[in-house]
């Protein structure tokens, strides 16, 4: 959008958005083999009357074709030379943002994306493609592409994450089964046909739609896959993990996974800018990112004043439809998931812990959760990632610093952390303590900025390399084993 010269902080700029996606409410998309597959409708998450589409999902028998095609497929696009592979690459990037008011409104339609959500969620994607063109070149010294490489990703950056995990894969000579999530098959079934569309062979990118246990998990299982790049929950991590120690022990495996991640509000903090970052670190994209704030430890003398400004600035969200351009806080993707959400909160509330929480929208059948803040007494309490809006509140006091960050160490996640302080000292005691892929200091911890801020976990978080950096595409490619000298027999 932004290469089209709109300003998305001019009204009439979200006027004219407005009217660019309007058709495409009639739109209905379709992905999958429609000759072979099984059909899934995919209903939007703010308003279920209103199918997206229909997906055809794959058989494991589907898998394995697609599987002996890529292989097949892999040497030749290994041989393509890396310039031409990269400008492909950044065709594709074009293509997006050409087609971007329709991509825009299938990410509000089938992921329930907020504007903001939605344009940032184009621009990461273009910016993969053209910072991975760009790295490729360096990648090639000394080593070859792996072969096959299974690409499974998540709902909740299902255009971003998605495309650059593809991205990498092919940059770097790889061929690509990708296996989007089940709730999000359409934007990744445009995205591939763009692919296509700028050049790319049909085997090299072949997208395999359905869910893990039928499409993920026989590909995962198939022997001739020389790698899985994989985000999502680290309970799939594992299995999967586990899967290729038994079947293809050589594989590589990238996981980035969820998070546990929590902030520090320290006395000198700014309330108003720490407010502001809890907000968006907390509730955008409601609360659906890995990245999102889950524990809030904030110092107890300025803990009232940092809270009622909090619950002030929660009121001032506007929750509903992403459709209508001033929502904040859009839809959870599917029943599953705002069950499991609000039952969580139920429980807390049962416990006596609710310190705020809002009114679902009304008048609306959409799959809301509103925004929650409960009591707890420190990260130990959390069993585990709950992946909408809630927010916990801890509080801790000035000689506890030390505690904070063990007690975040030793839950094993380590994503994201934020500190809101203006003490130097306390930012490096942070910075030297801490065990997470990224830190944010004096900001919101909402995510990365592929090429300046790349973005991956430790522990339980992923593997690593980050995502959007220098070294992530090394993985893609294995160091090339070159014949040794003859020995000359004396
Ligand atoms: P998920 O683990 O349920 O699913 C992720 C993908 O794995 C989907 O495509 C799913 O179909 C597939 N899958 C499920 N079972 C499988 C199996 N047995 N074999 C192979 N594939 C299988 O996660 P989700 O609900 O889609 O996404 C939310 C999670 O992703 C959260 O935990 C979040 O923190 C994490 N996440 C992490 C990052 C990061 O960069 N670290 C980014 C986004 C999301």
């Amino acid at each position: 959008l932004a290469a089209e010269g709109w300003d998305l902080t001019d009204p009439r700029d979200l006027a004219r958005i407005e009217e660019g996606r309007t058709p495409f409410a009639e739109h209905r998309w379709s992905a999958g083999d429609a000759d072979t597959g099984t059909p899934r409708e995919i209903t939007n998450p703010a308003r279920p009357e209103d199918v997206v589409g229909t997906v055809f999902e794959a058989s494991a028998d589907a898998v394995k074709d697609a599987v002996a095609r890529g292989v097949a497929a892999q040497p030749g696009w290994a041989a393509t030379p890396v310039a031409e592979r990269a400008d492909i690459l950044r065709r594709i990037a074009d293509l997006y943002e050409a087609n971007a008011p329709e991509i825009f409104a299938l990410c509000t339609r089938e992921a329930g994306k907020s504007l903001f959500d939605g344009v940032a969620e184009i621009r990461e994607a273009v910016d993969f493609l053209r910072y991975y063109a760009n790295q490729a070149p360096r990648a090639e010294k000394d080593s070859e592409a792996r072969g096959l490489i299974a690409c499974i990703s998540p709902w909740n950056f299902p255009l971003a994450i998605f495309t650059g995990q593809i991205a990498a894969a092919l940059a770097t000579g790889n061929a690509v089964i990708a296996k989007p999530a089940e709730q999000t098959p359409l934007i990744a079934a445009r995205a591939v046909q763009m692919m296509h569309e700028a050049g790319l062979p049909e085997d090299v990118i072949q997208l395999m739609p359905g869910d893990g246990p039928n499409v993920g998990a026989p590909l995962t299982a198939d022997p001739r896959i020389a790698g899985v790049c994989f985000t999502g929950s680290t309970e799939v991590a594992k299995l999967i993990d586990r899967q290729l120690a038994d079947t293809a022990p050589d594989a590589m495996l990238i996981a980035e996974t969820g998070g546990m991640n929590a902030m520090i509000v320290d006395s000198t903090a700014l309330p108003e800018q720490a407010v502001r970052d809890i907000l968006a670190s907390s509730f955008q994209s409601a609360g659906q990112r890995c990245s999102a704030l889950r524990i809030l430890y904030v110092q107890r003398d300025v803990e009232e004043r940092v809270l009622d400004m909090l619950y002030g600035g929660m009121e001032a969200l506007g929750m509903g439809d992403p459709w209508n351009l001033s929502t904040d806080v859009g839809p959870v993707i599917d029943a599953e998931a705002r069950d499991g959400i609000l039952s969580y909160c139920e429980e807390m509330e049962g416990k006596g812990r609710l310190l705020k929480q809002l009114e679902a929208p009304e008048g609306s059948d959409g799959l809301f959760v509103p925004p929650h803040v409960f009591r707890v007494s420190g990260i130990e309490e959390m069993e585990r990632e709950i992946f909408g809006p809630v927010l916990h509140v801890a509080r801790f006091d000035a000689d506890e610093i030390d505690d904070v960050v063990a007690a975040v160490n030793a839950k094993g996640y380590g994503l994201t952390f934020g500190l809101h302080t203006r003490i130097d000292g306390r930012v490096q005691q942070v910075v030297d303590g801490i065990h997470v892929g990224n830190l944010y200091v004096n900001r919101n911890q909402i995510g990365a900025v592929v090429g300046s801020q790349p973005f991956g976990g430790e522990g339980l978080s992923g593997t690593g390399p980050k995502a959007g950096g220098p070294l992530y595409l090394t993985r893609f490619r294995k160091p090339k084993s070159e014949p040794s000298d003859p020995v000359v027999a004396e």
